[in-house]
């Protein structure tokens, strides 16, 4: 028989299975509802559920939206001939807020990674073939698209970012637009030591180097 009433523990194994949240923090977080305003609680209760009515998936880029196809999608202010491809759809926050890219997005739902076994069928690749295809059919007198691939500077990251490739290679044989795909550079961060980075971030950084300076120019 438990200590804590059963009410109490099922609360701690529910937050518990929230990522990066421990036992430890679990309970605290738990002890501090119980704490708080009863109407805190309930709101709190509302939200979550709310949250999970008023959202839909966009069937073009898969993001979590209010409406299908999501406000991105649906913008014909943005440019129609990049499509960026990310993980998660919260890489598309971090893109959008950094306000450097007006293109579209495909979330692709997370990287392959025989570790966690996740295998290349329980990611959005047949998906992602269809979307670029479709997009390229649009397309006219051989106009561009570019993909972007913006999946993490990880080991599964750079393989995922391989299988990309593989997937999209040949597709504009019939179509009326070209395809390029190229990988998003990733740099050493602000601060960070180039004798302690790892090898992969310095590859990244040496392959996706910009030229700063060129006799002539
Ligand atoms: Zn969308």
């Amino acid at each position: 028989m438990g200590v804590l009433p059963r009410s109490v523990e099922k609360v701690i194994e529910e937050l518990e299975r929230l990522p990066g949240v421990g036992p430890k923090s679990a309970a605290r977080m738990t002890y501090f509802l119980l704490r708080a305003p009863r109407d805190w609680s309930a709101s709190l209760a509302e939200a979550l559920v709310k949250m999970r009515e008023l959202t839909v998936t966009c069937t073009e880029c898969f993001n979590v939206a209010d409406h299908d196809p999501c406000k991105i999608c649906s913008d014909s202010g943005r440019d129609r001939t990049r499509l960026c491809v990310v993980e998660e759809p919260l890489d598309v926050v971090a893109l959008e807020l950094s306000g450097v890219f007006d293109g579209r997005y495909f979330i692709l739902g997370g990287v392959v990674s025989p570790a966690e076994g996740i295998g290349p069928e329980q990611l959005r690749f047949d998906e992602l073939k269809e979307r670029v295809k479709s997009l390229l059919d649009k397309h006219v007198d051989k106009e561009e698209l570019e993909v972007i691939i913006a999946t993490n500077p990880s080991l599964e990251g750079e393989a995922t970012a391989s299988y990309i490739v593989e997937v999209l290679k040949g597709i504009d044989e019939k179509t009326a637009g070209t395809l390029k795909i190229s990988r998003l550079a990733m740099g050493l961060p602000t601060g960070a030591d180039l004798e302690y980075a790892d090898r992969l971030t310095l590859k990244r950084s040496l392959e996706g180097r910009t030229r700063v300076y060129a006799r002539g120019d």
